[in-house]
């Protein structure tokens, strides 16, 4: 964000927690993208420093709810570290709230304080082989029978779904009422009949764990039910404001550090005995993304100032999704051309960046979706 947006206290944990990644994931990382996911100690020292599920109320271990500049310097930092496979924002911002808002007293016992010391990751289930965009068409069951839940059915393409020690379930409660027929089930990891497929094999994000998940006859305890039953599509629907805004704020900072590794890079390589920057191509080719950049962050700031004060509306936050995410797109796309053959080398971090941000216009509803949303707000 722009240092205007923000004070004292947050430029400290913003400072805070640069150097954290730069310490704890960033020696890791090559690692971690050869294993495919990244280890849980990691996710341990994030929860000791603070920096998981912040909105927990304290009396679980977290801040209470909390200004989303600081969630938001958390998205955007993993964006400009360039090491976009910390799934932090998909936990606290998109998994765990759910919990906060709709769990009882019994279930935020029960899971929030694990949230906040990583020792137990959250993640969200909704996308399924058959129904992605579609939300409302989902076809996991969860059939009560008595004080359990029986639930069937299968999901993919779950981000931490590996890791999780608990997903939030999207499940149809009565399949004949449609959206209306939707509830959220937590199930813990251990439980019988459940069982994850492959860590799927991506183009990018490759420190990213992306699983299959199956349900073979799961019982579950009622006790497992987020809310009201029938409620769940409207759950969801409130909490895609907040995580599509988040993952146009980690947007925005891969589009911007991009732009900070080709003007380095551009004023250090040479062709025809002049610096590649020199040219009148790249030279205009870095004024345009530094202009785009300059209108997203512009455009990005106001979301979030608007979203802290609790006005941001889904129409808003679906054109920042689209726009920002197609932006970095653009704007990595070019870079990397800069970059010449180098360019093209998981070596340089442009590389990585290229095949990480191509996923941003695709999860946490497509760009196409977003359009839909808004072309609909606008009465159409
Ligand atoms: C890396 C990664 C991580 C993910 N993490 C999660 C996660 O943690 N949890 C989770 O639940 N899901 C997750 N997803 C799934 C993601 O949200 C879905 O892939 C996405 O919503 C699209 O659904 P789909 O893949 O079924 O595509 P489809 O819905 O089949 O869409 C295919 C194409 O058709 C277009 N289309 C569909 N409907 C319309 C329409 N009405 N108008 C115009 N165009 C349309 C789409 O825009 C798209 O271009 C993840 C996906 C990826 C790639």
């Amino acid at each position: 964000m722009q240092d205007k947006f923000l004070n004292e206290e947050h430029k400290m944990f913003r400072d805070a927690f640069r150097q954290f990644l730069e310490r704890e994931a960033r020696p890791n990382y090559d690692q971690w993208e050869e294993a495919g996911l990244i280890d849980k100690s990691f996710w341990l020292k994030a929860g000791e420093q603070g920096f998981l599920a912040l909105d927990v109320p304290e009396e679980y271990g977290g801040f209470g709810e909390t200004d989303f500049r600081y969630k938001a310097i958390i998205a955007e930092e993993i964006g400009y570290s360039g090491m976009s496979s910390i799934g932090f924002p998909i936990h606290s911002e998109m998994a765990v709230p759910y919990i906060t808002k709709y769990g009882n007293a019994e279930q935020k016992a029960r899971w929030l304080e694990g949230a906040v010391t990583g020792e137990s990751i959250i993640a969200i289930g909704m996308t399924e082989p058959n129904t992605g965009s579609d939300l409302a068409s989902v076809g996991t069951t969860a059939v009560r029978q008595g004080d359990s839940y029986i639930i069937n059915g299968q999901k993919t393409f779950i981000s931490n779904g590996l890791n999780a020690s608990l997903t939030i379930v999207v499940c149809k409660t009565n399949p004949a009422a449609g959206r209306k027929g939707m509830s959220l089930i937590v199930v813990e990891s251990d439980r019988e009949g459940f069982s994850h497929g492959r860590n799927l094999e991506k183009i990018g994000m490759h420190a990213q764990d992306t699983a299959e998940l199956y349900f073979s006859n799961v019982e579950v305890p009622v006790e497992n039910l987020l809310g009201e039953e029938g409620q769940g599509f409207y759950y969801l629907m409130g909490g895609l404001v907040q995580e599509r805004l988040t993952i146009a704020v980690g947007a925005m900072g891969g589009a911007e550090v991009a732009l900070e590794w080709t003007k380095a890079y551009c004023k250090e390589r040479e062709a025809f005995g002049r610096k590649i920057g020199s040219f009148q191509n790249s030279r205009f080719k870095l004024a345009e993304m530094a202009t785009e950049i300059k209108i997203g962050r512009t455009f990005i700031d106001d979301c979030i100032m608007q979203h802290v004060e609790g006005t941001l509306d889904a129409s808003t936050a679906s054109m920042a999704k689209w726009w920002v995410t197609d932006l970095q797109n653009r704007v990595v796309n070019q870079c990397l051309q800069l970059h010449g053959g180098y360019g093209y080398m998981t070596e340089y971090p442009i590389a990585r960046a290229y095949v990480d941000c191509r996923a941003q216009s695709i999860y946490g509803g497509t760009n196409e979706i977003m359009k839909e949303i808004i072309g609909r707000n606008m009465g159409f």
